[in-house]
């Protein structure tokens, strides 16, 4: 017997919001900083009043821990992620990557705090070059983690690094860039993550680029690379193009071992240990949109693969690759 509970769907249409709760409940870094209770004197100092998103989902998961065995209504979560945006309370079915990186990315900011304190970033090259390009890097860090400063905005964010290289003058334009979820596209020919992988960093030319250095108006190179990646690896399959129609594309993905070394940058000094384990999918099922359709998730707790479906009882399974993954989530093996 599965000792887990499981959240109950509402009007129908919260699948969306329900597997990715079935998720975050088992991600044990943010777990243990929701249990510690050290934000409750941020967001109280903040604002005693207001309805902390983080608050409604810190005891909606310690219902679920202290009820194993039982279907658990979020109704009171729902309610409140519904004052902050209207979206999340329509009778819609809606995409379960975007209300991830709307919850993520909310609780970040209600538990941020501006400092100018974050724990330091290892900046080291002999080549001054190499070390100009880190230290520029590191600017962007510290730009983006001293404005809402919080352990878990550090859980889930990766940097990527986007270079454009000017046809004429040859000046490189380079950004470094947070993410909490890295959103990749699936190539004509795609069999496997690395695949995706491949795409996101190959080199493409683009035309219509007006260079800022030598001010013509030409062509560049552009290059994306992984700089950084974080604790817990948010991956997110780009199913639905602009007219919401899905790509069902098979794709495999590895449990055990998901090494991305060959896809960093070179001058990266974040390029070190990126062997990453599967914890849990995120699936679509459906033939059609994104409108419609069911959101399931299979999640790995207490060793086992177990398929939260809010319309069915929980339940074992033996693999969690599956043709219909949409969402994957990996944690950095140490
Ligand atoms: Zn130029």
């Amino acid at each position: 017997m599965i000792k887990v509970s499981k959240y109950q769907n509402i009007n129908g249409i919260t699948c969306y919001m329900n597997s990715i709760l079935h998720i975050l409940q088992y991600i044990s870094p943010l777990i243990n900083y929701i249990n510690n209770d050290s934000y409750l004197n941020i967001v109280n100092e903040k604002n005693k009043t207001k309805k902390w998103i983080i608050v409604e989902l810190a005891k909606l998961f310690k219902l679920s821990y202290n009820n194993p065995n039982n279907i658990i209504c979020p109704i009171r979560f729902r309610n409140c992620i519904g004052i902050h945006d209207g979206r999340w309370l329509d009778n819609e079915q809606q995409d379960s990557s975007d209300f991830l990186e709307f919850l993520l990315s909310k609780i970040q900011e209600e538990v941020g705090v501006n400092t100018f304190k974050i724990p330091r970033f290892e900046i080291y090259s002999n080549n001054p070059i190499t070390s100009i390009k880190q230290i520029s890097a590191y600017k962007s860090y510290l730009n983006f983690y001293s404005k809402e400063y919080s352990p878990i905005k550090k859980i889930f964010t990766s940097f990527n690094k986007y270079n454009k290289i000017c046809g004429t003058c040859n000046n490189q334009s380079i950004r470094y860039e947070p993410n909490n979820i890295l959103q990749l596209a699936i190539p004509d020919k795609c069999n496997n993550i690395y695949d995706c992988f491949s795409h996101l960093t190959q080199l493409s030319k683009m035309n219509d680029y007006n260079c800022e250095f030598c001010g013509n108006k030409t062509f560049c190179y552009d290059r994306t690379t992984l700089w950084l990646l974080p604790q817990i690896l948010i991956i997110s399959l780009k199913r639905f193009d602009n007219f919401m129609r899905k790509n069902k594309t098979n794709i495999d993905y590895p449990i055990d071992n998901l090494n991305l070394s060959n896809y960093f940058d070179n001058e990266t000094p974040h390029n070190k240990n990126n062997s990453y384990e599967l914890i849990a999918v995120n699936l679509h099922y459906s033939n059609s949109g994104i409108h419609s359709g069911h959101y399931v998730s299979i999640v790995k707790c207490h060793d086992k693969w177990i398929l939260f479906n809010d319309e069915n009882p929980v339940q074992e399974v033996d693999n969690p690759q599956c043709n219909d993954a949409y969402i994957l989530f990996y944690k950095l093996n140490n």
